[in-house]
C-alpha cells in the first residue's frame, strides 16, 4: 500500500524587500580586522563621510523623483555606532527625511559587539533605527583572540542582548574558518547564534583577501582556510540549526561585488557557494523526511520555488536523490509551499 506525506521546508518565510546599500568602508573601526577588506569588497576606498552623504542624497532624491522604491536603507562597510559624532544622527536624519516622503521603510546598519550600549542603541533607535547586524564573527574567545577582535564571547552574546532590549531587530553574522578555529567550533557558534534568537544571520566562510593581515600570515604559513567542501558542508548543517529558531539566513558567503573576486589568495569562495549549501541542505532535510516515514520514496512534489536549488549548483546533488529512490522523472515541481512524497514501504 502506498502512503502519502506533505511536510514544508523548514525555513522562515523571506521578507521580500529592496536593499539600498550605502557603504562606509572602515568607518568608525578602531582599527583593520586581520581579515577585513571592506575596499575590495566594496570597490571603494576608506569612506569620506561627507561626500558619502551628498551622493545619498542626490541619489535619493533622483529615485523619489523617478517614483521608485520603497526601500530598506543599510548602512553597511564599517561601525556605524563607533563613527565620529554627529555622524550616526546625521546619517539617521537623512534617513528620516526620506521616510516621511514614503521612499524608506526600514533603517539597519553594520557595527561591531563591542560598540555598542543600552543607551546610545536607544537613542539611535529613536532618531529613526530599525535593526543592527552584528559583526560577531565567533563566540568563541580562542577564534576571537587569535584574529585579534579586542572582544570576548561573553561581551558578543551580551552584545545580542543589548541590541534586542533596545528594542532593535538583531542580526547576527558569523565568520566560520578564523585563525584558532578547531573542528566543531562553528556548530558551536550556530548553536548560541540560534538560540539568541536574532531575526537574521549571514554567514561568511573566512576568506584569504589580497593586502589583508590575514594574507601575510597565509603566506607564512601560519593561517589555512577552511576548503570550499568543508565549508559547503558546515553551511549546510547550520541552516536548519538557524531555521528551527526562524533565523532567517540572509546571505551565505560573500557576494562577488566590487573587486573582491580578483583580489582572493584563497579560502572556500564559489560564485554559487549559497545555491550549493541550500541544495546540500534540503538534500538533508529530504532524506530525513523519507526515512522518517520508513519508505523508499516514488514520487516526490517540490514547491516550485526551490526548483533551482533542488539539485545544486551545476546538478551536482542529481545522482544523490538516485540513491534516495528517486529518479529524475519521479520528482515534479508544483505551485503551493508543501512537499508531497508518495512512498511505497520497504
Ligand atoms: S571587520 Fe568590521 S570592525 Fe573590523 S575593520 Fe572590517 S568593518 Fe571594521
Amino acid at each position: 500500500m502506498s502512503h502519502t506525506f506533505r511536510f514544508s521546508h523548514p525555513e522562515p518565510t523571506p521578507v521580500r524587500t529592496r536593499v539600498w546599500p550605502v557603504f562606509l568602508p572602515f568607518a568608525g573601526c578602531p582599527y583593520r580586522c586581520v581579515f577585513c577588506a571592506q575596499d575590495k569588497q566594496t570597490g571603494q576606498d576608506e569612506a569620506d563621510l561627507e561626500s558619502t552623504l551628498h551622493a545619498l542624497e542626490a541619489d535619493l532624491d533622483e529615485a523619489l523623483a523617478l517614483g521608485r522604491g520603497p526601500y530598506e536603507l543599510a548602512y553597511f562597510g564599517g561601525t556605524f555606532t563607533a563613527l565620529p559624532p554627529p555622524w550616526p544622527e546625521t546619517f539617521l536624519a537623512l534617513a528620516m527625511r526620506y521616510r516621511e516622503r514614503g521612499l524608506i521603510t526600514h533603517v539597519r546598519c553594520s557595527t561591531r559587539p563591542d560598540c555598542v550600549d543600552e543607551l546610545s542603541l536607544s537613542r539611535l533607535r529613536a532618531q529613526g533605527l530599525d535593526m543592527v547586524e552584528l559583526g560577531v564573527q565567533s563566540f568563541d574567545d580562542t577564534a576571537l583572540k587569535s584574529s585579534g577582535r579586542g572582544y570576548t564571547g561573553d561581551v558578543a552574546r551580551a552584545a545580542c542582548e543589548i541590541v534586542k532590549a533596545s528594542g532593535l531587530a538583531l542580526g547576527v553574522q558569523l565568520l566560520p574558518g578564523l585563525p584558532g578555529d578547531r573542528p566543531g567550533m562553528f556548530a558551536s557558534d550556530v548553536r548560541i547564534a540560534a538560540d539568541l534568537e536574532p531575526e537574521t544571520a549571514r554567514l561568511y566562510p573566512c576568506l584569504v583577501i589580497k593586502g589583508t593581515l590575514m594574507a601575510r600570515m597565509w603566506a607564512r604559513g601560519e593561517y589555512e582556510p577552511w576548503t570550499l567542501e568543508r565549508a559547503k558542508s558546515e553551511l549546510a548543517e547550520a541552516l536548519p540549526v538557524l531555521w528551527g529558531k526562524s533565523v532567517r539566513v540572509i546571505r551565505l558567503g560573500l557576494a562577488p561585488e566590487g573587486t573582491l573576486e580578483g583580489n582572493i589568495a584563497a579560502g572556500p569562495w564559489h560564485p554559487a557557494f549559497g545555491q550549493s549549501v541550500r541544495g546540500m541542505a534540503l538534500l538533508e532535510i529530504l532524506r530525513v523526511e523519507i526515512n522518517r516515514f520508513g519508505g523508499c520514496g516514488t514520487h516526490l512534489d517540490v514547491p516550485r520555488r526551490y526548483s533551482g536549488e533542488l539539485y545544486g549548483h551545476g546538478r551536482e546533488l542529481a545522482s544523490l536523490y538516485f540513491d534516495l529512490g528517486l529518479s529524475e522523472s519521479s520528482i515534479s515541481f508544483v505551485d503551493g509551499d508543501c512537499f508531497e512524497l508518495k512512498s511505497t514501504p520497504r
